[in-house]
């Protein structure tokens, strides 16, 4: 057992946080006021080789582990979780189910542009009545002659609003149920397709989510990804490496809240000393250290386990559902040592407290990983 990051894990971790500082953290402010998320990130990411790090590099990845990418992720993070969602979602979620479960065809198609930045790519599960519950997935792809007719609307789609390529889950026959769900890639020229961007939001405003509809959308036969009745475990492929990303991204949020909330308490002088020197203060300032350090190694074995290809799915939800509500907690205590100042956007901690929220909903709910967790160690499910 090793807790040393190698050189090359030093080199990126700081490489990352650089990108962070210059690149991400000075466009917040805006994007937060304005609800409006700066794709032009993708491509800047992509010329750092930061946007897919965990890609083979055949298709336009770094082909690092899992470990050195959470690293990435964790401290791209730092300036802000939902801005590093919208920007790597693509090569993260979407890419990795098709590099699982896409034809050599459809792989070199579409991966390396995705991964090089050139093109967005969505992945789109979520409907109305199908959230954590996918087996209410109402989106149909009915076969007619030599092609697909697809009909149905997914929400809350990242990047749903100007994604270039989606990946979607269809029913193609639901007298089958799970075993009726398939994969679907399609192009946003497509006639039939319709997106439209979330708006309204309290949280992760400087992100991006959007509608998709699709309307007696005809797609040629060959856009199926993988197999009939295999999509939703093709999926989990991709959310599973968005969980680590998220669990990541939490530890990064935190560790920015706790850096802020020193940085606060060893300059604010109230009752005639530095508020760091009150107690209470301390007590704070070390339940949010000790917190994001047991999430961070939280993360990193769940990557390392990964990385081997040992089975993880205890450990993930672990990592997701802790790291998240950490990130949460830590947020929260970052205001108030904030005071007033902590409820305005001068500082970071006012929009990672907005975004930690949604990061205990996306990648699976906190229920959905406990219900999880408790049916690995008790081998009974309490989903139904
Ligand atoms: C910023 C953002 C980005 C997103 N990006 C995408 C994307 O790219 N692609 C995509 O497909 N989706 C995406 N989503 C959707 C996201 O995956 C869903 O919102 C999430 O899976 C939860 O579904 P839901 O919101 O419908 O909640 P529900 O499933 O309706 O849950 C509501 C509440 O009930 C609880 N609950 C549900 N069932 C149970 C149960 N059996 N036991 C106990 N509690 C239960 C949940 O934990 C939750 O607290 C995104 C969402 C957000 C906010």
């Amino acid at each position: 057992m090793n807790f040393e990051l190698s050189e090359q894990q030093l080199m990126f971790k700081d490489m990352a946080r650089k990108f962070a500082d210059q690149e991400i953290a000075p466009i917040v402010k805006e994007s937060l006021r304005e609800e409006k998320f700066d794709t032009g990130l993708i491509k800047k990411l992509a010329a750092q080789g930061l946007l897919a790090p965990h890609m083979p590099e055949e298709y336009g990845g770094l082909g690092l582990d899992y470990v050195t990418s959470a690293i990435i992720w964790e401290s791209l993070c730092t300036a802000s979780l939902a801005v590093t969602q919208a920007s790597i979602s693509g090569p993260i979620q979407p890419a990795t189910n098709l590099l699982d479960a896409g034809t050599d065809e459809q792989k070199q198609k579409y991966l390396p542009a995705v991964c090089q930045g050139e093109k967005v790519m969505s992945g789109a599960v979520v409907e109305p009545n199908a959230g954590s519950d996918s087996s209410m997935i109402e989106t149909t792809a009915v076969k007619d002659g030599d092609k697909w007719i697809i009909n149905g609307t997914k929400i809350f789609i990242t990047n749903g609003e100007f994604a270039d390529i989606i990946l979607f889950i269809a029913q193609k026959d639901k007298s089958k149920g799970l075993k009726g769900l398939a994969t679907f890639i399609c192009e946003k020229d497509t006639p039939g397709f319709s997106s439209t961007p979330q708006k309204g939001k309290i949280s992760w405003r400087a992100g991006s989510e959007g509608t998709i509809r699709f309307t007696d959308m005809e797609l040629p036969l060959d856009s199926q990804i993988g197999e009939t009745g295999r999509a939703l475990r093709d999926a989990l492929r991709g959310i599973d490496t968005a969980r680590l990303f998220l669990a990541a991204g939490a530890v990064g949020l935190a560790q920015s809240c706790l850096e802020s909330s020193m940085k606060y308490a060893q300059e604010r002088v109230q009752f005639g000393k530095p508020i760091g020197g009150h107690q209470l203060i301390q007590e704070i300032i070390a339940d949010m250290a000790t917190r994001i350090e047991a999430s961070r190694w939280l993360t990193y074995r769940v990557a390392d386990m990964k990385t081997r290809g040992e089975r993880h799915i205890k450990e993930m939800s672990y990592a997701k559902y802790f790291a998240t509500e950490t990130a949460l907690w830590v947020a929260t205590q970052a205001v108030k040592i904030h005071g007033s100042f902590g409820t305005i956007d001068d500082y970071p901690v006012g929009h990672h407290y907005q975004d930690a929220i949604t990061a205990t909903i996306l990648g699976g709910t906190a229920q959905m990983h406990q219900l999880t967790i408790g049916q690995q160690l008790l081998g009974i499910t309490a989903f139904r």
